[in-house]
């Protein structure tokens, strides 16, 4: 029905507001994304593809986690790109320090060893700060200790298929733990020691390694196990995650991180929190826990993924990405090793 305007006095359509006319359920689930105020624009172009391709329809919040306060326009900015409630935290100091017991002098002449070798981000303290961060105490930030779900979102990142269901929703029902959309290979320089240091934790808490772990997913060798066999390198993309936020506080993945951090390899080397969560999901959960989001086009520099079903994504105007540009299809990707450890075939085949 039409509404008298008051002040134009004009019969108009009422407001329009896509997520109050939908009727289904949500789970307990934020966005959460830690960002620098000089990346606004890159955030607002990140929450414009997720608002327009999903959360218009949802109504999820958004969490922003910064080391610094935000300023006033990065808030004025990103709130005005979502009708969620939208929260600012800034993280504490020792989230975002050097513990006791790193040798900063060592980790020093770590990273201008890697400088020399021209690694990517080797030299820079404040990346493997985030890195720690990401690994260790995101999900410990007090703001999140009310939601069970997150969905990471960096700045700068795309969705070119419209979501038509809800991934929280959907991770909840089927009694997932990890989402991923993108897996390839690590460098492995950045984290010489990590498998090593999996394994050792591997032999010290044998109980915190699942039944029907996902090891084939990290072991191409199919008569070697975790112990034997070599790490291929294949990691989870962790700028894209859905993930439940009880599997990061519990026991097996809190000891597996205390035990990281006393290695010193988030300072002496450069561990990603992407290899580090790769590590725990794939040996603490069962593989069929973990989900390949290969329905969402999702893009972050220098991939992106796009659905393979031309019926399903791409003769009905849900996508506008190009399939047979997916990274999926890239020799550098590990989706074909996820869907191996699956015992399935790979999504595309
Ligand atoms: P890359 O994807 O590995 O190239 O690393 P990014 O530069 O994208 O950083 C990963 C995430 O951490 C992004 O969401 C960044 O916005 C965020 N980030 C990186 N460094 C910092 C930092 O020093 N402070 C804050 N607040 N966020 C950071
Ligand atoms: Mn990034």
């Amino acid at each position: 029905p039409l509404v008298m305007d008051e002040k134009s006095g004009l019969l108009m359509p009422p407001e329009v507001y896509p997520a109050a006319l939908n009727p289904f359920k949500r789970a307990n689930a934020a966005f959460v994304a830690l960002v620098r105020n000089n990346e606004r624009e890159a955030m607002r172009n990140s929450m414009r593809h997720l608002e327009s391709r999903f959360n218009r329809r949802y109504n999820y919040p958004w969490v922003f986690l910064n080391d610094e306060p935000f300023d006033d326009e990065f808030k004025k900015g990103v709130r005005s790109m979502t009708r969620s409630e939208v929260f600012f935290e800034h993280i504490p100091r020792k989230h975002w320090s050097y513990p006791s017991f790193i040798n900063q002098t060592y980790a020093a002449e770590e990273r201008q060893k890697m400088v020399d070798e021209h690694v990517i981000y080797g030299g820079s303290e404040s990346y493997r700060h985030m890195c720690r961060f990401n690994s260790m105490f995101f999900f410990q930030q007090p703001i999140l200790e009310s939601f069970d779900w997150y969905w990471r979102v960096e700045p700068g990142v795309e969705y070119w298929c419209d979501i038509d269901y809800d991934p929280f929703v959907f991770m909840e029902a089927n009694n997932k733990v990890y989402g991923f959309v993108i897996a390839l290979y690590e460098y492995r320089r950045t984290v010489e020691s990590l498998w090593d240091v999996t394994r050792e934790f591997a032999r010290l808490h044998p109980e915190h390694i699942a039944d029907n772990n996902a090891i084939r997913f990290l072991v191409d060798d199919r008569n070697k196990g975790l112990q034997d066999g070599e790490w291929n390198n294949c990691h989870f993309w962790s700028n894209f995650e859905i993930g439940s936020l009880k599997f990061w506080r519990s026991k097996p993945y809190m000891d597996y991180v205390k035990f990281l951090d006393e290695k010193g390899g988030f300072f002496y080397e450069r561990w990603g929190d992407a290899p580090v969560h790769s590590f725990a999901a794939a040996l603490f959960v069962p593989q069929e826990q973990i989900h390949n989001f290969y329905d969402i086009s999702y893009r972050h520099n220098p991939y992106s993924t796009c659905p393979q079903n031309r019926k399903l994504f791409h003769d009905n105007g849900k996508c506008e990405c190009y399939p047979e540009n997916s990274f999926d299809l890239d020799g550098y990707s590990c989706v074909r090793q996820w869907w191996r450890s699956a015992g399935k075939p790979a999504h595309y085949e």
